[in-house]
């Protein structure tokens, strides 16, 4: 086995305490990496709190890894030595169904293996990147371009790809109207990402406090939901919109702003049911739909499109003995745009 220092909550409420986790020695196809920066995703707060069913404690959250491989298994064809690389959400899955065939190991049909909290195929509940070392199966490792700095390529593991996948699925480019909805982690990417292909972006926040920054990520318009009047002015407007909010919001509301055939695709995963009026899809012939990560494949084609249009995550740097303040700033949306944690302070503070 092999030694990593981690940082774990042993219960819902925290806090944080350092620990010491065992990973795997390396079968033929294993890579060991030195992980340098994990960021901290609001689904490791809905996780480790149980909200989104139990978890086994003590549980080290992280699904937004960069690092360098420090080691590779005899029969490793994919990764070197050296390299800089990612792992995200997924750290396996069946490699087997209709939708792992297609490169979607994120809709695996017998379930992926998630990055923590699951059981992997050797039986071990796998434990995440707030931690120093990691054991993943080549295939779930993905190459960080030269041109992305480490740290700053953490959140596009999760964040990045996560708005990414839809903003393809269902069409950024120009002459498409898309509203974000939360700037948040995944609202600023969504916002940078659907820029770069060249959509005309809005932002849905609570407030306008963020709008200065919001321009500056590349949205063309801003508005307030906690005004009324936004609601009624962008009735009907949006080609796409893209729910990035972690709470329960109205999504009838928001489902009123799309245009004719538009679509409303959730990525935010509040634990909360999201009660919709169908009297809010049936006049525009409106669909309401969900978004999962996304593939490897398209993970790699993410990194590389970031590489391209020097895209890169608003990121706040933080001390490993840091995360519970930071998990508070993010419960109050107090977040510009990403915590990352520096691993190199891990066990040292
Ligand atoms: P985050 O950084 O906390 O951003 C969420 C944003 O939502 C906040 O910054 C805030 O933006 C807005 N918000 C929060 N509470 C709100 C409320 N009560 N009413 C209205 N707006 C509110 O979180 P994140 O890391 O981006 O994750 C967002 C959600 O996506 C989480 O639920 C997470 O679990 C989920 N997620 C899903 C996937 C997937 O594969 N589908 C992947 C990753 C994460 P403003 O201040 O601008 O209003
Ligand atoms: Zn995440």
């Amino acid at each position: 086995m092999i030694h990593a220092h981690a940082r774990a909550v042993f219960g819902p409420e925290g806090p944080f305490q350092l620990t010491t986790i065992e990973r795997r020695e390396l079968k033929p196809h294993d890579v060991l990496i030195e992980i340098k920066y994990a960021g901290i995703c609001h689904s490791d707060i809905h996780t480790a709190r149980g909200e989104w069913g139990p978890v086994q404690y003590p549980l080290v959250p992280g699904h937004e890894i960069a690092g360098i491989v420090a080691q590779v298994g005899s029969d490793v064809a994919k990764h070197a030595v050296g390299d800089r690389v990612g792992v995200g959400c997924m750290v396996d899955s069946c490699g087997d169904c209709a939708s792992c065939r297609k490169g979607e190991e994120q809709y695996c049909l017998q379930g992926n293996t998630g990055t923590y909290a699951s059981t992997d195929r050797y039986g071990h509940y796998t434990q995440g990147g707030y931690s120093t070392h990691i054991v993943v199966t080549e295939d779930f490792v993905v190459r960080i371009p030269d041109a992305i700095e480490l740290s700053a390529a953490a959140p596009l593991l999760c964040a990045g790809i996560t708005t990414y996948s839809p903003l393809r699925h269902w069409g950024a480019a120009p002459g498409r109207k898309i509203a974000v909805v939360g700037l948040g982690g995944l609202g600023h990417m969504a916002v940078k990402l659907a820029h770069a292909m060249g959509a005309e972006v809005t932002v849905l926040s609570q407030t306008l406090n963020k709008r200065e920054d919001g321009l500056k990520l590349g949205a063309d318009h801003y508005y307030a939901t906690n005004d009324p009047k936004t609601f009624a002015d962008l009735a009907g407007t949006f080609d796409l919109i893209v729910n990035t909010v972690s709470a329960k919001i109205d999504m009838s509301a928001y489902l009123s702003l799309l245009a004719v055939d538009g679509t409303l695709v959730n990525v935010g995963a509040p634990p909360e049911a999201l009660p919709v009026q169908v009297f809010s899809l049936i006049p525009y012939r409106r669909s309401f739909a969900g978004s999962s990560i996304g593939g490897i494949r398209e993970t790699q084609e993410m990194l590389d499109f970031c590489a391209e249009h020097g895209i890169a995550p608003e990121i706040e740097l933080i001390a490993a003995s840091g995360i519970d303040e930071a998990w508070a700033r993010v419960l109050a949306s107090d977040v510009r745009y990403r915590f990352v944690i520096d691993i190199g302070t891990m066990g040292k503070e």
